[in-house]
C-alpha cells in the first residue's frame, strides 16, 4: 500500500496520461504543484478546466480557433487555389514556421489504419469534396506524417482528387521514413514544401 495520500496518488495519474510522462516524473510533477501558490493553482486548473470552450475547431477548415473568426479560412490575404490536408490542428503551427505555404488548411483528423481497420469517416470525405468544389482548389497539398498510416491516407485521397481532376501533390524531399510532423526541423518541412512531388 502506497504512503502517499490518495488526492495525491490520483493527480499523480492525471499526469501520468501526459505523453512522456512516467510514474516518476508524474510524482515529482505533483509534489512540485503542491509547492504552488492557491492562487496560482486556481488559475492553473481554471485554465484546463475552460481550455475547450475558449479553444474550439473552426467547423469550416478545422484549425484551431478562440475568436468567432478563423485566421486561416476567412483571412481573404490566403491564397484559396491552394489547400494543405493535415491530420491533426497541430501540423498547421509546424507548416506556418516555414512561410513556405499561404493556402488553406483542411483537418482531416484521424487517418485511415490498415492495420486497426479504421477507414476515413464518409461525412469527412463528403466535407472536403464540398470544400474543394466551393472553393475550386486547383492543388491539393497532402502532408501527412511519413508513416504507414500517412502514406495509406495519402493513396486513398489521391484516388478521390483523381477523379475529381485537383492536382496532388505530397511532401517528400528531406522527411525521414517514421517521421511525424512536429518532430521535424522547420529547414527540413520547408524544403519538404518546395519539393512537393505529384505521386
Ligand atoms: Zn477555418
Amino acid at each position: 500500500m502506497s504512503q502517499i495520500p490518495s488526492e495525491l496518488l490520483t493527480l499523480i495519474a492525471h499526469l501520468r496520461k501526459l505523453p512522456g510522462v512516467g510514474h516518476k516524473t508524474a510524482e515529482r510533477f505533483a509534489f512540485y504543484l503542491l509547492d504552488w501558490s492557491d492562487e496560482d493553482l486556481k488559475k492553473f486548473s481554471m485554465q484546463i478546466a475552460t481550455l475547450k470552450e475558449k479553444i474550439y475547431p473552426c467547423s469550416e477548415c478545422g484549425c484551431l480557433k478562440d475568436t468567432p473568426n478563423c485566421s486561416f479560412c476567412q483571412n481573404t490575404s490566403r491564397d484559396f487555389s491552394v489547400m494543405c490536408l493535415i491530420s491533426s490542428a497541430r501540423d498547421v503551427y509546424a507548416i506556418e514556421e516555414t512561410r513556405a505555404f499561404k493556402g488553406l488548411y483542411h483537418v482531416i483528423g484521424a487517418l485511415l489504419s490498415p492495420l486497426e481497420g479504421r477507414s476515413i469517416n464518409e461525412l469527412t470525405i463528403d466535407k472536403l469534396e464540398n470544400r474543394l468544389a466551393n472553393l475550386e482548389v486547383k492543388e491539393v497539398i497532402i502532408a501527412f506524417d511519413s508513416t504507414l498510416e500517412g502514406d495509406a491516407t495519402a493513396l486513398f485521397l489521391k484516388q478521390k482528387l483523381d477523379s475529381l481532376g485537383i492536382k496532388a501533390t505530397r511532401l517528400a524531399f528531406g522527411l525521414p521514413m517514421g517521421s511525424s510532423l512536429d518532430f521535424v526541423d522547420y529547414g527540413t518541412l520547408e524544403k519538404a514544401f518546395i519539393g512537393r512531388q505529384i505521386f
